[in-house]
């Protein structure tokens, strides 16, 4: 197998196109009410569930879609965005449930993740066939390579570009990290569905 190329990948990682917001654009990020999830690519638990948040307020405020089929199979069965540099929303792309459940658990179930691999993979140019065997520090990368900077994630250049949400976009980003739990569960908030 390839060693892992951030950069690659990076720029694989399909692009949201972005609407300014709607007259139904929330006051408010919805609030997490969930355990805090387990961190990922070396994204802190806090960093993801903002990142849900912004996603949510964008989907709701009609700036972005979830698209209808999988990125990987495309199954239109429970499609929700999933994530790789949750420093960027609009590089967010969609996976069915069970896709999304495979590539999050591909460090502990690489079989089932290589099956899938197999079955969809076609070029190797395809951003899912990047992903690093092994959990990867992305978010260290990211950070050492483009700045500290990133981690205000409410002044993502690609969001402020789009007009109107530097106006509306809410200030209250989850605060704490809060306690982990044991697993890699996430509710499957980011469908439409
Ligand atoms: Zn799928």
């Amino acid at each position: 197998m390839a060693s892992f190329d951030p950069e690659r990948l990076l720029a694989a990682l399909p692009a949201l196109p972005l609407r300014p917001p709607g007259p139904k654009a929330p006051r408010s990020f919805l609030p997490w009410r969930w355990p805090m999830i387990l961190p990922y690519a070396g994204f802190a638990p806090v960093e993801r569930v903002r990142h849900w948040q912004i996603a949510r307020w964008l989907i709701a405020a009609g700036c972005i879609t979830v698209p209808r089929h999988c990125a990987i199979c495309g199954s239109t069965d429970k499609v929700g965005f999933h994530s790789e540099n949750y420093y960027s929303v609009v590089q967010s792309p969609a996976l069915c449930s069970l896709c999304h459940q495979r590539l999050h658990r591909r460090f502990s179930r690489p079989a089932a993740w290589a099956d899938l691999m197999r079955e969809h993979v076609c070029t190797g140019g395809e951003w899912f066939a990047m992903l690093p065997a092994t959990d990867y520090d992305l978010a260290g990368y990211l950070r050492r390579t483009c700045g500290e900077h990133l981690r205000d994630m409410r002044a993502d250049p690609a969001l402020l570009s789009c007009p109107g949400i530097a106006d509306l976009l809410p200030r209250n980003l989850h605060r704490a990290d809060g306690n982990v739990r044991a697993d890699q569960t996430q509710p499957d908030l980011f469908s439409n569905q």
